[in-house]
């Protein structure tokens, strides 16, 4: 086996319930909130919880490289307030030690917004939009460094998602994605992980054959496959380059089933971990086993 496909699974009542939550869809591959997205602060994970969670990882026989963990939502490293910018860097460098201590390799996180508001009238929208953001990801990789410094000891890899691009969200361009790997002084501690709705409503098409291709040999240009440590694998309910992100069921959204047979018979996804954040989750069990059966041998 080759591929490795779960979901984005609760973890409420404690991270130990994540791999039970995951074997009983079938998954080979789990993504995981570490504590709660929603707020600051957790207390650290008690040693009964990470007992617990590893004698449940060994049950549903999945492995640690394809466990996913998300960061939570209100951590943004590219913040252009210094204040909050050190509270996202903290909060940050917490989430990467909680994913050492439960033995994971890698933490999943968007990459972060300027928050910047340029009156679209103003004859300068575009230039000082471009400023921003680049300033925005000199900000962000800044950020990354200084983690990586923080946990020097981990071996936990910090996995820039690419975004939709909604708002003034950054990393919806390959581009960005390469600007601050390239800005990383250690990268043997970086990765990416590529969500499709993302990709898709940030403008990149992936429903043909041909457009498929285009977009992945664009992407191994940019980035580099090296550094693909992770998938999310979502339908889009907005259309090609919207900039919204609004995930869907897979087959019922703009990008279709054919994108995500192409997938399962990539062999850029072998052995890393592909995700479901579909709006579904009584269904996940059954997306997982219809992703399975479009490999081919
Ligand atoms: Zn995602
Ligand atoms: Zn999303």
């Amino acid at each position: 086996m080759t591929k490795f496909v779960g979901a984005h699974v609760s973890a409420s009542g404690g991270v130990d319930n994540a791999p039970l939550n995951a074997m009983a869809i079938g998954a080979k591959a789990f993504a995981l909130f570490t504590k709660n997205q929603r707020q600051w602060v957790a207390k650290p994970l008690e040693t009964k919880t990470i007992d617990a969670f590893h004698q449940n990882l060994e049950k549903s026989g999945i492995l640690p490289k394809h466990i996913l963990p998300h960061d939570s939502y209100l951590i943004n490293l590219g913040h252009p307030e210094v204040e909050k910018l050190e509270k996202s860097r903290e909060a940050f460098i917490d989430e990467l030690e909680r994913c050492r201590i439960l033995g994971l390799d890698r933490l999943n996180f968007h990459p972060g917004s300027h928050l910047t508001k340029i009156p679209k009238k103003d004859p300068e929208y575009h230039d000082k939009l471009i400023h921003a953001e680049l300033q925005c990801l000199d900000v962000i990789a800044e950020s990354l460094n200084r983690a990586i410094e923080a946990t020097k000891d981990s071996n936990v890899k910090l996995v820039i998602e690419n975004t939709a691009g909604q708002g003034s969200n950054l990393g919806y361009k390959f581009e960005h994605l390469a600007h601050i790997i390239d800005k990383v002084e250690d990268k043997r501690r970086v990765g990416v992980c590529i969500d499709t709705c993302h990709m898709f409503t940030a403008g990149y098409d992936i429903r043909t054959k041909e457009t498929y291709d285009e977009t992945w040999n664009a992407f191994d240009k940019v980035v580099g496959r090296e550094y693909l440590m992770g998938m999310h694998i979502n339908d889009s309910k907005p259309k090609l380059g919207s900039r919204v992100d609004r995930h869907d069921s897979l087959g019922q959204g703009e990008i279709g089933w054919d994108a995500f047979k192409f997938i399962m018979n990539d062999s850029r996804m072998d052995d890393i971990p592909l995700v479901l954040e579909t709006i579904d989750e009584s269904i996940w069990a059954q997306e997982i086993n219809a992703l399975y059966t479009f490999i081919e041998d």
